[in-house]
């Protein structure tokens, strides 16, 4: 894609502080860290969003994020981390080549758990939860790729 900023940053058009490569997956600082060590994962590929993604890449992906997220705890001394995709434009998608963030985090940063990216909770009954519930369940036996 190459109006894409990070096939860009794949394809060596545009400066990255990479930290990380292999084959498929390319791992590089991200530009505006919202704390430090804040690194961003992409499959080398142009997909979307993380169902855009075949299995084998996104197993490829996860390994990456596995095998990096305590390398770059350590790196700064953080304490924990939050892992987290964006994951479409209403869910504040900016890039649109899907990247995992590792975000370091530290005691008393300020900062919050993952639960406050969300708008206002459901108000869902037992009913609806069981429904949904086997909904997802019977949708997730569908092979999909
Ligand atoms: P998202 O909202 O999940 O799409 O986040 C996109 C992220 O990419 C943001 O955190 C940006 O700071 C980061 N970003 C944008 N352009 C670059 C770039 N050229 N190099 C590194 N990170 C970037
Ligand atoms: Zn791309």
């Amino acid at each position: 894609m190459d109006d894409c900023i990070f096939c860009q940053i794949v394809d060596g058009d545009i400066p990255a502080r990479v930290v990380y490569e292999d084959e498929d997956v390319l791992a590089f600082l991200d530009a505006n860290p919202i704390a430090p060590g804040h690194t961003l994962v992409i499959p080398k590929t142009h997909y979307e969003t993380l169902g855009d993604v075949p299995a084998e890449h996104a197993n490829r992906l996860f390994a990456a994020i596995h095998s990096l997220t305590p390398v770059v705890e350590d790196a700064v001394d953080a304490d924990a981390s939050n892992i987290g995709f964006n994951n479409g434009a209403a869910a504040g998608q900016e890039v649109p080549h899907v990247h995992g963030h590792i975000v370091p985090r530290f005691e008393d940063d300020g900062g919050n758990p993952i639960h406050a990216v969300a708008g206002s909770p459901p108000n869902l009954g037992d009913d609806e939860l069981d429904a949904l519930a086997d909904d997802i369940a019977a949708a997730a036996d569908e092979p999909r790729d």
